[in-house]
């Protein structure tokens, strides 16, 4: 399978090289240079095949035979082995429930698919590669548990100082092991950017090997087309399908955009954001416009400069009339966000995260416009965010024991200041 750079198309390598060395030096991202089509009758038949089944037939049209068949197989049983239940809430919407893996947030998919995608690839090396990632919140708890004990792997989780919920501190700094969290005195895009800096600077990557783990490895990207499918199994008899899409740095909304472009029948996306609106701006404007990031209760897509954009531009050839035909950009505020909550709940008997709760509000808008079936995606359980969600709903949920296990943890984490030179000499001493 060969990828290139969105900043040089000359710039290829192949699968192995784009999972492992995931930022290019032309500090491009990488993109398959070809996205197969898949035969219709793929489609048709797509009730008769498993998650994993569908998800090795999309993976075979991608890779080709790149990772031999059984190895290829025996990657996404370990990766998968959760559901992505489809919840019908009424006649023209559902919600696709992505958070049953074990960090309880959709970029679990992206994580073990990558774990088991990198340890595959690393099998035969001595020397130990280091996972360097930036998390807004969810990302560093789904790599953690992702990479957890996995053999000649280390994990580096940066993540801004107050700027994670309790519980998501606990997912990523009480580990142990292969595992270290390092707490910034910043925002998300000053981890995102030590990130960034590390990865070009020579006496790190000596001392490390890095790798990524962002969502900008294309192995994270890969995996998230899998649940489309399966949603799309879900809910074939349903006519045209519309997905809303949580997003930040809109790997999500990118994985669902390569899906369709394989041949995923569905009718459109609306990419879905809180006041972080860069990209909602982009559609209405066609001007693309990064910002500061500013904080909010949907934190995880807190992104002032998402970093998948620019491989949405180079699917549709930085077309913005394209985008726009496929693509339709929503926004909420934190006060919509939580009436919307309890609205779900009134309504439905559902209970929603306020990410998903911004999927929901994107629904009711276009459905108004456009009567079909809508899809918003619950991208973490509820009880990630506990506090938000209390509040919404003015009554007290129960945590599932998965999550109220990392409360009773002791946190480990080092400390730094967002400025490069320190954190060098931070990591330079580790
Ligand atoms: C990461 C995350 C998002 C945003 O996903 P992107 O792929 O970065 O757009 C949305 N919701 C939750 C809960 C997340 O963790």
């Amino acid at each position: 399978m060969k990828l290139f750079s969105t900043n040089n198309p000359n710039n290829i390598v192949d699968l192995k090289e784009a999972v492992l060395n995931a930022f290019p030096v032309d500090k491009g991202l990488y993109m398959p240079v070809k996205i197969p089509r898949l035969p219709k009758s793929f489609y048709e038949s797509i009730q008769e095949r498993s998650f994993n089944e569908n998800a090795f037939i999309v993976c075979q049209a991608l890779m080709g035979d790149y990772i031999p068949m059984p190895e290829l197989e025996s990657i996404l049983l370990k990766a998968f082995d959760f559901p992505s239940p489809i919840v019908q809430l009424d006649d023209h919407l559902s919600c696709l429930e992505l958070f049953h893996g074990p960090s309880m947030a959709f970029k679990d998919f992206g994580a073990r698919f990558m774990a088991a995608l990198m340890a595959y690839f690393l099998r035969n090396e001595d020397q130990k590669t280091t996972i360097l990632v930036a998390t807004s919140g969810d990302t560093g708890g789904a790599v953690a548990a992702g990479f957890y004990e996995t053999e000649g792997i280390e994990v580096i989780i940066l993540y801004p100082k107050g700027k994670v919920s309790d519980l998501q501190e606990k997912q990523l700094t009480t580990w142990g092991k292969n595992i270290r969290a390092v707490e910034i005195d910043g925002v998300f895009d000053d981890c995102q950017n030590l990130v960034k800096t590390a990865f070009l600077d020579k006496d790190l990557h000596n001392k490390y090997q890095f790798s990524s783990a962002n969502s900008i490895n294309i192995a994270r990207l890969i995996p998230q087309s899998f649940y489309y499918h399966d949603a799309y199994k879900q809910l074939q008899d349903q006519g045209d399908l519309c997905f809303a899409v949580p997003s930040g740095n809109f790997g999500n909304l990118c994985a669902g955009l390569i899906a369709k472009k394989m041949g995923l029948p569905i009718h459109s996306f609306i990419a879905a954001t809180n006041k972080n609106k860069i990209v909602p701006d982009y559609l209405k404007t066609g001007e693309f416009v990064p910002k500061d990031s500013m904080q909010t209760i949907s934190n995880a897509m807190d992104v002032g400069n998402p970093s998948n954009f620019t491989r949405i531009m180079s699917l549709y050839g930085s077309t913005w009339n394209d985008v726009k035909q496929d693509v339709r950009g929503f926004h909420s505020t934190d006060q919509e966000t939580l009436a919307a909550i309890a609205e779900i709940k009134e309504k439905y008997a559902y209970i929603a995260d306020p990410h998903g709760a911004i999927g929901y509000l994107a629904c009711k808008e276009a459905f108004q416009k456009e009567k079909r079936h809508y899809v918003f995606l619950e991208t973490a359980h509820p009880g990630k965010f506990q506090d938000v969600v209390e509040e919404a709903i003015n009554e007290p949920i129960t945590l599932p024991t998965r999550l109220a296990d990392f409360l009773d943890q002791t946190k480990s984490a080092y400390s730094s200041n967002k400025d490069y030179v320190s954190f060098k000499s931070l990591l330079m001493d580790l």
